[in-house]
């Protein structure tokens, strides 16, 4: 099949920038790039007028949860809703639709309901007595659930003291931890529930541009070993079932990288769908709950220094371990603390076992300083990064580290100018995974709302944003010699946008459209 899209503005974004008219693909590869008149010439199978559209490599978010989002989507929505009666009314209404096995709502929020209340084990139980209901509040620190879910969780056995010590069984209360509990009551998932959970984030992705994500997974489905869960992933490559490529960021004990080793082909194909990408480590916590590891504790509470999940020792074995395999590490790290122990790791290992070439990296990087962004330059680190989260954070930085130290966080550009390799993800669920308004972000360093900026000097022009989005983020999973720019024989792995992200300011970016996405030279998205 030879497809053509001419009349266009086609930003190849390769090394020099070059802008053509026309490309053309056959099967999965890109066999043309020139004028519209020099394409006339040529036979093609079916011929695209793009009538001045601008068509860019496909969108890639560097890291995400795929199906942490699509298990959202199918949880009824209660954002925004303004009284207890009318969350009864819309979870009833789901079960009458879906006669589910159990019921889980997010998203309500007592300030904005008339009553002005939690939700109780009263109010849940006008939405059934027969099968489990747990109402997530927006927070996700606290749920209400029904009297069938609370007789669910008197009979676990195995059940966690300290979750145990979060229910209150008069009220219906989940506080904490204990809110995990809804877990519990879904069904383990059969590999088809998987698939339909990958075939819903992958048709939503695809229309908003994105071709390729690296996602974090093998610990969302409730009940299914890591190793299966991208096992069915795979099926569903064999399948052709897939229409985005998922770069797997592989978050597994020591006790599960043995089963996910055995996963690992041989050799590696950068053309095909699914990869095991790089294992996912997570050092430390958030900044929103002070969980995140700081050097000198949190400015607003000088005692705590933050929340480590390993310790020194596991963590070394963890990245001992991936990188004796010659696996990429990429871990998470927002506070300053754990990235400075992150490197200390790296360093260690790589003094032990060198490899030039790993691409090891850190997940977020926010909290930094220059000695350490030196130190991440120095050991050869990428940064996977957020452009997005400075809509939240640049209200919390401040108050967390104080305004010195504030100055010294989310540093896109100087990563950049330093020649640190950085590649822009959403970290969706937390972030929706809209990349243009990512972008937005990168190049404003302004709030959605606009009303606020955060530290200007780091801002992006619009051509490193589109970027971090396509070819930088096709380098962070070691994929740059086959996708992510518009060159001969690469991957036809396209987006196609109603404007020109040059020509506007940034502000505009969200009002582009995403009229076509084509993943390997066939369109998975038409608006
Ligand atoms: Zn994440």
């Amino acid at each position: 099949m030879r497809r053509l899209w001419y009349n266009g503005k086609i930003a190849s974004i390769d090394p020099e920038n070059r802008i053509y008219q026309a490309l053309g693909t056959e099967d999965q590869k890109i066999v043309f790039l020139g004028s519209s008149e020099e394409s006339a010439a040529l036979p093609w199978d079916e011929r695209t007028d793009l009538k001045g559209a601008l068509m860019l490599p496909g969108f890639q978010d560097s890291h995400m949860h795929m199906i942490h989002y699509a298990v959202h989507q199918r949880n009824v929505a209660l954002f925004g809703v303004d009284s207890i009666p009318e969350a009864i009314r819309i979870c009833r209404e789901r079960i009458e639709q879906e006669h589910p096995s159990y019921l889980v709502a997010v998203g309500w929020n007592q300030e904005m309901m008339k009553e002005g209340r939690l939700l109780t084990k009263e109010d849940l139980d006008q939405i059934s007595t027969e099968i489990p209901v747990c109402a997530i509040r927006a927070c996700v620190h606290i749920a209400a659930c029904n009297s069938v879910m609370l007789d669910r969780i008197r009979e676990m056995k195995d059940a966690k003291p300290d979750m145990l010590a979060g229910v209150d069984y008069e009220k219906g209360h989940l506080r904490e931890s204990a809110v995990d509990f809804y877990l519990d009551v879904m069904p383990p998932a059969d590999d088809e529930e998987i698939r339909r959970l990958v075939r819903l984030a992958q048709r939503d992705m695809n229309a908003g541009g994105i071709v390729a994500i690296h996602s974090d997974d093998l610990q969302s489905v409730p009940g299914v070993a890591p190793d299966h869960v991208l096992k069915v992933f795979q099926d569903m490559e064999r399948d052709g079932e897939l229409t985005i490529r998922i770069h797997e960021q592989c978050l597994v004990s020591q006790a599960q990288f043995p089963a996910l080793l055995a996963l690992r082909p041989a050799e590696v194909d950068h053309t095909g769908m699914v990869r095991l990408a790089c294992r996912k480590l997570l050092e430390d916590g958030s900044l929103g709950a002070k969980s995140a590891e700081m050097i000198d504790g949190y400015v607003d509470e000088p005692d705590n220094f933050g929340i480590a999940n390993y310790t020194p020792q596991e963590l070394y074995e963890m990245v001992r371990d991936a990188h004796a395999q010659r696996l990429d590490v990429a871990c998470h790290a927002i506070g300053d603390l754990a990235l400075k122990k992150f490197c200390d790791t790296v360093e260690r290992v790589l003094r032990e076992d060198p490899w030039p070439d790993h691409r090891h990296g850190v997940v977020h990087a926010q909290v930094t300083s220059p000695e350490l962004l030196e130190r991440m330059r120095a050991l050869g680190l990428q940064a996977f990064i957020q452009p997005i989260f400075i809509d939240a954070d640049m209200e919390v930085i401040t108050q967390r580290v104080g305004e010195a130290h504030a100055r010294d966080c989310y540093q896109w550009k100087t990563m950049r100018d330093m020649g640190i390799h950085t590649s822009g993800g959403s970290d969706c669920p937390v972030e929706p995974f809209d990349i243009l308004d990512n972008m937005r972000a990168a190049v404003s360093r302004k709030n959605r709302a606009g009303d606020r900026t955060y530290l200007p000097e780091q801002a992006l022009t619009a051509e490193e944003a589109i970027r971090l989005f396509t070819c930088d983020a096709a380098w962070s999973g070691r994929d740059e010699e086959v996708r992510g720019t518009l060159e001969l024989g690469k991957l036809a792995d396209l987006v196609v946008l109603d404007r020109d992200l040059f020509q506007i300011p940034p502000e505009d970016f969200t009002k582009a459209v995403v009229l076509e996405t084509v993943v390997g030279g066939k369109t998975v998205y038409h608006a």
